[in-house]
């Protein structure tokens, strides 16, 4: 369930925040739901998903277990899938900004949008930090956004019969630059260099709809400006060095100028931080602050790797860990999930 309504100043109760709706972030949700813990889950992009959304949800991924390839949506979609029988409620398009330990040693969390939490325990799922595209110095840029101005491709079929303006000289933009004029009417990509920064065979492919006439390469140029009304792009404008102008007519503007991740207030709450990870205890990922946890990319403990599937095991580790926070007067019977089942399956 998304969190349609108004934030409102009584702080929601729950067992456990995840701050973090990646991967890591939705397979914690399974994990506490089967120890009958409750949660919500923050998370600063307008979808759940994490790095597999936001980066690659068209790319295979080779080493999920049982999976001998899966695309990153698509895991994404399963992760969801196993999550839903919990119940969870998702709060998205909102950074958690505020921590505070209660004497109680619960805590209180507020985000970006004023909504405030009550928890027994905080699961920190943060990867990289809260992700947050590299946006053109354009004016009117937030009027389009959403619209007509995307940072991310999700459905290529979106973008079908459109005219496509790309933006950025790296692998995104060459990737979506090779692939889109396979829907589109015309595809321009825009690039302050005439070199791209991008493999090879991909910047072949690339030229190889160039000779075709799908798609016309803009460069050196930059972009200067929006045209449209409402929201709705009818052109870019794009300046050469020399104060050169041209308007190219468009649909769409597809800006690729890389995401930025920053763990942002996490970083003060107060608990140690190395090179943008949180140091935790390696049998159950809690931190130096009891209840408190970190499991995923944001981790850190020896031998860590930043794989999905390590933290899948860091999500079970944590969840056990919690299971005698919200329920101190139960022991916890280890199950199978075979023995044990899961709600509606
Ligand atoms: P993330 O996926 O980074 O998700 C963290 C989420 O937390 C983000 O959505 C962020 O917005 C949110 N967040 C952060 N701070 C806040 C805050 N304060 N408030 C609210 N929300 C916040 N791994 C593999 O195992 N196999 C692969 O083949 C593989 N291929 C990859 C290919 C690419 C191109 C990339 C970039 C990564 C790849 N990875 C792969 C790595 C894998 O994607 C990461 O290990 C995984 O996404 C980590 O999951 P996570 O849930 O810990 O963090």
């Amino acid at each position: 369930m998304t969190d349609q309504t108004t934030p409102e100043s009584t702080p929601i109760e729950t067992d456990v925040v995840i701050v973090g709706a990646g991967p890591v972030g939705l397979f914690a949700i399974f994990e506490l739901g089967m120890l009958k813990i409750r949660a919500h889950v923050v998370d600063s992009l307008e979808e759940v998903g994490g790095q597999c959304t936001a980066l690659y949800p068209e790319k295979p991924i080779f080493d999920i277990p049982a999976h001998p390839r899966i695309e990153g949506a698509a895991l994404i979609e399963k992760l969801e899938a196993q999550a839903a029988p919990f119940k969870p409620t998702y709060h998205l398009n909102q950074q958690v900004t505020g921590l505070v330990v209660r004497p109680d040693g619960g805590f209180d969390l507020t985000t970006s949008k004023g909504t405030q939490f009550r928890s027994k325990a905080v699961i920190i799922a943060a990867g990289g930090g809260a992700f947050g595209p590299n946006r053109p110095p354009l004016d009117h840029l937030a009027e389009y956004e959403g619209k007509s101005v995307f940072y991310m491709v999700k459905r290529r079929e979106d973008f079908r019969d459109k005219r496509i303006v790309i933006a950025g000289g790296g692998d995104s933009a060459v990737d979506w630059a090779v692939s889109l004029p396979e829907v589109a009417e015309k595809v321009y990509v825009v690039h302050r260099r005439d070199k791209f920064r991008a493999a090879p065979d991909m910047v072949d492919r690339m030229q190889a709809w160039v000779d075709q006439g799908k798609l016309e390469l803009v460069t050196p140029y930059q972009l200067s400006g929006l045209v449209g009304e409402n929201g709705i792009l009818s052109g870019v404008t794009v300046k050469d060095f020399d104060g050169g102008e041209r308007t190219l007519e468009a649909d769409v503007l597809l800006p690729f100028f890389g995401l930025a991740a920053k763990l942002g207030p996490i970083a003060d709450w107060g608990f140690a931080v190395e090179k943008n990870t949180i140091v935790v205890d390696r049998t159950n990922c809690e931190t130096a602050i009891p209840g408190l946890f970190a499991i995923g990319d944001v981790a850190l403990y020896p031998g860590k790797l930043k794989l999905i599937l390590q933290g899948f095991a860091d999500a079970a580790a944590a969840a056990h860990k919690i299971h005698g926070i919200v329920y101190p007067d139960e022991p916890l019977h280890f199950e199978y999930s075979t023995t044990q089942g899961v709600p509606g399956n």
